[in-house]
């Protein structure tokens, strides 16, 4: 239930991303043409092992009658397990009314199904649902299982039932690992809702949500548990989401879950991946333009102060330069796709090390992309990020990277102030958003700040930033909360890069004076920012005059400003951080938004007659 599709597409997805084996959930048996044994046979030939088959649902019964019908229905499944050639069957806490709540005629009954199993060679492990009648917690279905004591049970631990109820897995200590039968990992975000919803629609792949998974891994480890790490994430996204792709992102999920439980535990670790070399900044960012957006782009970043200080070698490259901020003008990239559109094709990174850099994106099945590069041009790994963005690894200097582009002549701009790139903003396509957290995450190292949703004119927004440890590198990924229709008259996708100043006032009106492409601010946004913010004085005039606008945080202020759209989706951002102020404006971007929409909705009318 991890993937969407038929049997057929998950195995085959399965089974490419390198997992060894297999739950089968019932519904997709039922649904299939294949017996089980044709089933067990294509498992076989994929390399797949079938570990589990679930689930079982309202075994024990308050009612006799009841009880013994739900004994041959459960030889049933018996039957269709010998011919997968699974031995061990998830059987949850019931949910029905007449559940049993008394716990000697609970583990009596279990007892009696798991005798059954046992004469056949099967095995029941038990796992408490976070929302049973009567088993709702692991300590309960724990009890059950020892009161029992039958040795064809045990349990299942599923880390979404413990930590949804807060439950505590250093307990699991109590439970001898021969009786820890199985084990589902899944993730989630923090919730405030019914468990059974949160579970349904919300769970996640481990380091895509909130709970401390390396811990809840290390404890049932540590009490001996030595099966397969299943992963049970039910997800709205995920049932919809291409099988190939989704099955890579939760293979990456536990290789990330593998680092991080050896860096706890180091008596426990395996084969550790190559550490993630530190990164220090973006050495450039790549636009992909053509004959309509280039020029757009390039009169843009004259006006912001940049000076096109380089040409490439062997492609219509334009290096673009100010300060340790770079912009490259691409006009030989496929993309973009349809006329006039520019869009960011690439981000380089600063890497200590960008051969370890590659080798770790590789580990975390993150493939390098093939290149073609000219005989004197330097070698730049790069990796594909979920949304399409190549994620360059690069050493700028001498030889490095550079050394491809013919100087112009043009020394780097300096006139506007613009110091480096504070951050990339990309939006991202609505079935990658978690996969993109987790994709940098674990291939570059960068660990994932809270998330932050807000009403944007043309629907709800969920931001959520990466950031590397000391802030060098910092992108901001956003996502439209649910897949758009038709209408979308706002700025699809948005994408833009913010370059830092020391002295964004000074800048602002440096850039007014060269003609740049600034965006106007509303009077009423200054209105309520008066009303609400106790404001230096002056500071308001010189936000009101130069159009930007403002944030707070805990710890300090956040001055900015944004260029029109170029090219119908890039557009640039001017910031100023003060105080050490670490977010990223977000409380302003609906009134961005709507200041580009009105932009789009001036030129998309005809000039009255
Ligand atoms: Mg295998
Ligand atoms: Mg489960």
């Amino acid at each position: 239930m991890c993937l969407s599709g038929t049997l057929e597409d998950k195995l085959a997805a399965t089974a490419a991303a390198g997992f060894d084996g297999i739950e089968i959930f019932e519904a997709d048996l039922v649904a299939s043409p294949w017996a089980p044994a044709e089933l067990a046979a294509r498992c076989a030939d994929l390399g797949l092992s079938i570990d589990l088959y679930q689930p079982f649902r309202d075994l024990d019964s308050t009612d006799a009658d009841r009880f013994a019908r739900n004994l041959r229905r459960a030889e049933r499944k018996f039957d269709v397990m010998a011919a997968l050639g699974t031995d061990t069957v998830l059987v949850c806490s019931s949910v029905a009314p007449d559940a049993v709540d008394d716990p000697d005629r609970l583990a009596g009954q279990l007892t009696e199904a798991a005798t059954r199993a046992g004469e056949r060679g099967l095995r029941i492990a038990y796992e408490a649902l976070a929302w049973g009648r009567h088993v709702s917690t692991w300590e309960r279905s724990w009890d059950a299982v020892r009161r029992a004591d039958s040795p064809a049970l045990g349990l299942c631990l599923d880390s979404f039932h413990v930590l949804s109820r807060g439950g505590d897995p250093a307990g699991f200590a109590v439970v001898p690992g021969e009786k820890l039968f199985f084990l589902q990992l899944a993730d989630a975000p923090h919730m405030d809702m019914d468990v059974l919803q949160w579970s349904r629609h919300h769970r996640l792949f481990p380091g895509q949500g909130a709970f401390d998974l390396t811990a809840f891994l290390g404890h049932v480890l540590a009490a001996g548990y030595t099966g397969p790490l299943s992963l049970e994430v039910f997800n709205d996204v995920f049932r919809q989401a291409d099988p190939a792709r989704a099955a890579v992102d939760a293979m990456r999920s536990l290789l990330w879950l593998e680092e991080g439980l050896a860096v706890r535990c180091p008596e426990l670790a395996t084969t550790p991946a190559p550490l993630a070399p530190r990164l220090s900044g973006y050495a450039f960012t790549e636009l992909a333009v053509d004959g309509i957006s280039g020029p757009q782009v390039a009169g843009a970043l004259a006006a912001l102060g940049f000076g096109h200080t380089g040409q490439h070698r062997s492609k219509p490259v334009q290096l673009w330069e100010q300060g340790a901020a770079r912009v490259l003008l691409n006009a030989s990239v496929v993309r973009p796709s349809a006329a006039g559109v520019a869009e960011v094709a690439a981000i380089a990174l600063e890497s200590a090390d960008p051969g370890r850099s590659a080798a770790r994106a590789e580990a975390f099945r993150a493939p390098v992309l093939p290149r073609t590069r000219g005989a004197a041009e330097a070698d730049l790994s790069a990796v594909a990020a979920p949304d399409g963005t190549q994620v360059f690894f690069a050493r700028t200097g001498p030889d490095g990277w550079p050394a491809d582009f013919l100087p112009t002549g043009t020394e780097a701009g300096l006139g506007a102030g613009i110091t480096a790139v504070d951050h990339v903003a990309l939006t991202q396509p609505f079935d990658s958003f978690d996969e993109a957290g987790l994709f940098y995450r674990a291939v570059l190292g960068l660990e994932p700040e809270s998330v932050t949703e807000y009403a944007a004119p043309f629907g709800l927004v969920r931001s959520r930033a990466v950031t590397g440890p000391d802030r060098a590198v910092r992108l901001a990924l956003s996502v439209s909360l649910l897949r758009r229709g038709e209408w979308a008259p706002g700025v699809p996708a948005p994408q833009h890069i913010a370059f830092a100043t020391d002295d964004v006032v000074a800048t602002a009106r440096a850039l007014r004076a060269a003609g740049a492409p600034l965006l106007a601010v509303p009077a009423n946004y200054h209105d309520d920012l008066d009303a609400r913010v106790d404001l230096a004085p002056g500071l308001l005039a010189d936000m009101r005059e130069c159009g930007l606008f403002y944030d707070a945080d805990g710890r300090g202020s956040y001055l900015h400003l944004f260029t029109e759209v170029l090219g119908s989706r890039v557009f640039f951002e001017v910031v100023q951080r003060l105080d050490g102020y670490d977010g990223y404006g977000t409380l302003n971007a609906p009134v961005r938004m709507a200041a580009h929409r009105r932009l789009r909705r001036t030129a998309e009318t005809p000039a009255p007659a």
